[in-house]
């Protein structure tokens, strides 16, 4: 997909009618508002695509498709399927059909919200682990909306590995909403005292105690694993909001089990405040609290090199 930026601009001004000047303006302006994190080639995409503006037919990869696009034609692998579901509100009703889709670049969640679509999946025309072409879908929030204007089709196209980890889109923190897997950059500005829990240990429920000892509702009398819990709050400038992490991700932190108490505690707290670091994981609701809630699966160091590096490219 990359292309001359200069041929790119001529493209875009012989398409709209623009001056030349002017979407060299939108361009610069579009990676300001990015910081810069983006080359001016896809600065152009994305201006372009802004500008409702369709390129042949061409069609994008998954790591390529960025906030605000329209009009998107891709091809991937559907590799998990969701149940159609039924909503109704107070003007409508209807279904909603849901998949994630990917290519070897990276996966996306779909969702479809035309009947002819939906019926596509009810009779098993469309099916996990189909390829698809879908053509004038829009990327919203963090997922790829298909509409009655949209078109879904299987497509002979085989792509070889495709990536099937989890995604996560990198956000600020004010930008983070219920439902999505994101990534964030933030510092850690407040650790709360952790609190522990037993759980049984063939299905990581909670276990009851009493009398007999310890319970799980479904395995009986076992012998409970201990499991933390840390609660902090995470901040980037743009808000802040509460994070929780557990045993696996909080040795992520360079916890030990044995620092969470007590002394040891109290120091390794001092250490972390202040710490920046990227987190990933997913936003939650909490309902007694009702306030958003960041379920953090994975920690990374900044490494200031690799930034330097996208900032250059
Ligand atoms: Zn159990």
């Amino acid at each position: 997909m990359i292309q001359d930026y200069v041929q790119l601009v001529e493209r875009i001004s012989k398409a709209t009618g623009k001056e030349e000047d002017e979407i060299n303006r939108l361009v610069e302006a579009k990676r300001a508002k990015l910081s810069g994190l983006i080359s001016r080639e896809g600065a152009a995409q994305i201006v372009a695509s802004e500008l409702g503006i369709n390129f042949d037919k061409a069609k994008v990869k998954i790591n390529e498709i960025m906030q605000g696009m329209k009009k998107i034609n891709i091809v991937g692998k559907i590799i998990r399927m969701f149940p159609v579901r039924s909503y109704e509100t107070e003007n409508r009703k209807g279904k909603i059909g849901s998949f994630i889709l990917a290519d070897e670049t990276g996966n996306i969640r779909t969702v479809l919200w035309d009947t002819n679509h939906i019926e596509l999946i009810e009779k098993g025309e469309i099916k996990e682990g189909d390829m698809v072409e879908i053509t004038n879908s829009n990327f919203r929030n963090t997922e790829l909306h298909l509409t009655g204007f949209s078109d879904i089709k299987k497509s002979q196209e085989k792509i070889e590995n495709v990536k099937t980890e989890q995604e996560f889109f990198e956000r600020k923190i004010s930008e983070l909403k219920v439902g999505g897997s994101f990534k964030i950059r933030a510092v850690i500005v407040q650790i709360f005292e952790p609190r522990f829990f037993e759980v049984c240990p063939e299905c990581g429920k909670k276990v009851i105690n009493d009398v007999d000892g310890s319970k799980c509702s479904e395995h009986g009398k076992v012998i409970p694993k201990k499991r933390s819990l840390l609660s902090l709050v995470l901040d980037d400038g743009t808000e802040n909001i509460r994070a929780v992490l557990f045993s696996e991700q909080i040795q992520n932190l360079n916890l030990k089990e044995e620092d969470l108490e007590g002394e040891d505690f109290l120091k390794k707290r001092e250490e972390l405040l202040g710490k920046e670091l990227f987190f990933s994981g997913n936003v939650r609701q909490n309902k007694l609290f009702n306030n958003m809630e960041f379920f953090i699966s994975g920690i990374g160091e900044i490494d200031i090199d690799k930034l330097i590096e996208v900032l250059e490219k």
